[in-house]
């Protein structure tokens, strides 16, 4: 519990409305998207760089956790305060300060959420690409703690390519300027770099340089459906061999198309194994070629039916299925965990069986989506927390999951970080002196480890 005297300093900072304390407020803040909660003693709401630096120079002096906090989206238990104190949230830091279209970047407060960027780039023209699934509510500070990604990684890349540059409050509440605004920047270490998929762990982010691009002329979808999952990965191989680079190359198991069938009837196969999602953009002639070649790559490989968008409308119903897959699988069963494996993108077919052999082997029911473009899988393992015996076996499935990506080649997380969720699957794929560094550096910002605690440093 908080002292007396450091609530209503806290209250000062941020004002009567923006400081929470009741029971009921604290249960809305002690969990997200992974499974576990634990309640803070407090939540404020900031609504400056100043305010976000005088709260945490109180915390600092009293040696109080904070917890930054964005929309609460994570899947990796980032945002629980685990040993109470502060969650600081920065949803009402939400304006956009600045779009330069001459220049090419915009400004914004952490608390914008993803798509209103999108879009307000968009009236200029320009183009934001990182976009993760849950663009629509979560945050851009969020994004960059954790480098989201999203589809069009595969072409666009992830937050951490369009990042310019940061204004980060450190733990004792001094204020630090990473970056700037132009594209090409090497003064110092690469601060900006550092700070992006910290998860909030080394500073709190309170203003962030975006860089923008050109919106492109056109793009179109193609779906396809596939006898066998084997199959799909072929394809996706031959397309990412080829010299195309898709915006988006996603692609869904048979668990996911039955469930989303049985909810939505849009008619998605039942009986097929596997549904490559794939779009490309660029000029109109170059968009029209290089959908004949990924449909012609998909018809080699076993495609059974094969869709192209013609005009937008098109592309919002290929689309839907993707969008709402996550929703879907989540109601199925009382619980959802979505994993985040990443294997080089040629061990794809090699990854998509071992998912299956496991989830046979530990008897777990687990729908697969994959931005397979780059190897980045999701497997969705569904189960009741509340049956220990069905946790046990999720628990086995997971650590043969990490095993197996990490021998393939790959690593834990490709986009939803580490957090509390995989802290303990860290040692196979860092050795004791890279987690070292790792605690060196975060000491040297923190050193009384008040940001973020029992994460993954
Ligand atoms: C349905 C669904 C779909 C998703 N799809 C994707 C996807 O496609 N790709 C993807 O990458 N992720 C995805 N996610 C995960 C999640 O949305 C992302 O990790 C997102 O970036 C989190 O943003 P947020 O605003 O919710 O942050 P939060 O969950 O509130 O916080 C995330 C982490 O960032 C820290 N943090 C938040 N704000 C700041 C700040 N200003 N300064 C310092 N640290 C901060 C927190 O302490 C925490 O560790 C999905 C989640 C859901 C529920």
């Amino acid at each position: 519990m908080l002292s007396q005297k450091v609530s209503e300093e806290l209250r000062e900072i941020v004002g009567e409305e923006d400081y929470l304390s009741g029971p009921e407020d604290l249960m809305a803040y002690s969990y997200d998207a992974y499974l576990p909660d634990a309640l803070p003693d407090a939540v404020v709401f900031p609504t400056s760089t100043e305010e976000v630096s005088s709260v945490m120079k109180v915390a600092y002096r009293e040696e109080i956790p904070v917890t930054p906090r964005g929309a609460g989206t994570n899947i990796v238990g980032g945002t629980l305060p685990l040993r109470g104190g502060i969650v600081l949230c920065l949803t009402k830091m939400n304006r956009i300060l600045e779009v330069n279209p001459e220049d090419r970047y915009a400004v914004v407060e952490p608390g914008v959420v993803n798509g209103d960027l999108q879009k307000e780039a968009a009236k200029y023209g320009l183009f934001y690409p990182p976009d993760p699934a849950s663009l629509n509510v979560s945050t851009i500070g969020g994004n960059v703690a954790e480098n989201a990604g999203g589809p069009r990684g595969v072409k666009y890349g992830v937050t951490r390519d369009y990042l310019l540059g940061l204004t980060v409050v450190l733990a004792d509440g001094r204020v630090i300027h990473t970056g700037g605004k132009t594209t090409k920047n090497v003064t110092g270490y690469d601060l900006t770099g550092l700070f992006c998929g910290s998860e909030g762990t080394l500073g709190i982010v309170t203003s962030i340089t975006v860089k923008l691009i050109a919106k492109p002329e056109a793009q179109k979808s193609i779906q396809a459906i596939f006898e066998t999952l084997d199959g799909a990965g072929k394809a996706v191989s031959s397309i990412m061999a080829s010299g195309i680079v898709p915006v988006a190359l996603e692609l869904m198991d048979s668990t996911v198309m039955k469930l989303i069938e049985e909810s939505h009837r849009i008619g998605l196969p039942i009986d097929a194994e596997g549904l490559l999602l794939i779009q490309v953009d660029g000029s109109k002639d170059s968009v029209e070629r290089e959908a004949q070649r990924v449909a012609q790559f998909c018809r080699e490989n076993g495609a059974r039916e094969i869709r192209v968008s013609r005009e937008a409308k098109d592309e919002e119903i290929l689309w839907f299925a993707r969008r709402t897959a996550f929703g879907v699988m989540a109601r199925a069963r009382p619980n959802c965990i979505v994993e985040d494996v990443t294997v080089p993108v040629s061990k794809l077919p090699a990854m998509v069986r071992e998912i299956t052999e496991l989830a046979a082997r530990h008897r777990v029911t687990v729908g697969v989506l994959a931005h397979a473009g780059d190897g980045n899988m999701h497997p969705l393992i569904l189960f009741d927390k509340r049956d220990r015996e069905e946790m046990e076996r999720v628990e086995k499935f997971t650590e043969d999951l990490f095993s197996k990506a990490v021998e393939l080649g790959g690593t834990l997380s490709g986009e939803h970080g580490i957090g509390l969720a995989k802290e303990r699957f860290l040692n196979m794929v860092m050795t004791p002196e890279t987690r070292e560094v790792l605690r060196q550096i975060k000491k040297s910002l923190d050193p009384k480890g008040i940001l973020n605690p029992g994460k993954f440093v």
